[in-house]
């Protein structure tokens, strides 16, 4: 199994350190948006980084970089269609990240809606999402529409059950509140929120999920249930007739939820 690390950062974020399987003494770190606590994590269990995967160009993902590059000379994975600086290989749809030397290899997705170049990676089982997937959320459209996002989270939801999830905030509490209130009768909504307040009032994060997880608490990826919908119609006092238009009604419900 994929041994990936969070590194805390900023006031919620994890970015994601990955040991690479083949020597155990190499590490890949996903959206580096500060470089001390990633070097910090580094030092303290003897890594040396060699590449840096980045999913979309929002500051809290970036930031560190270009520091973290030049100080190990790793190379840099990113999207193709962004404003980003130092990306060594640019990416889009069903490219392949092969770092065979350190035995890993990803495939990306696009993944459009909160930003318009948001890509995520996927191999070993794992997925490496960054602000397009929460537990039980997802991420604001700053930049895409909403039918754009659906079909990102479609994808993502098709992946198998098993599939590990490595979001990049720490948002499962807010979001389990929420999507209770949308599915108050969702049972594993409701097992979730209390295992996962019981944590959090440790400070323990709450990732990664799975595929599988997320498809019985995620609002967001539940919208052609009738339940999600009900709700949703409720809360726009209308009809709602495409999933889109349901997701649409969700998300904005859900950014404006406190
Ligand atoms: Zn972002």
């Amino acid at each position: 199994m994929l041994e990936a690390s969070p590194v805390r950062a900023f006031s919620d974020n994890y970015l994601w350190l990955i040991r690479a399987p083949r020597d155990g003494r190499s590490a890949v770190v996903v959206d580096p948006g500060d470089a001390r606590p990633v070097q910090a994590a580094l030092d303290e269990q003897g890594l040396a980084l060699r590449a840096i995967l980045v999913t979309h160009h929002h500051p809290d993902h970036v930031g560190g970089v270009a520091e973290l590059a030049a100080r190990h000379g790793a190379l840099v994975f990113g999207p193709a269609r962004g404003r980003m600086p130092c990306v060594h290989r640019p990416l889009d749809d069903d490219d392949e990240v092969s770092l065979a030397e350190l035995g890993l290899e990803f495939r990306v997705m696009a993944v459009p809606g909160h930003t318009l170049d948001h890509i995520a990676y996927y191999g070993h089982g794992a997925l490496f999402c960054g602000d397009t997937l929460f537990s039980a959320g997802c991420g604001r459209l700053f930049e895409g529409t909403p039918s754009q996002m659906l079909g990102s989270l479609d994808r993502l939801a098709e992946l198998p059950d098993d599939v590990r999830i490595f979001c990049a905030h720490e948002y499962t509490l807010g979001n389990l509140q929420f999507a209770a209130t949308v599915e108050p009768g969702n049972v594993d909504v409701l097992e979730a929120l209390e295992a996962v307040r019981a944590l959090r009032a440790q400070d323990a994060i709450t990732l990664p999920s799975t595929v599988g997880r997320e498809r019985r608490i995620n609002p967001f990826l539940r919208c052609r249930e009738p339940s999600v919908r009900t709700a949703a119609e409720a809360h726009a006092g209308a009809p709602l007739a495409e999933a889109a238009e349901v997701f649409a009604v969700v998300r904005a419900w859900k950014d404006g939820f406190r």
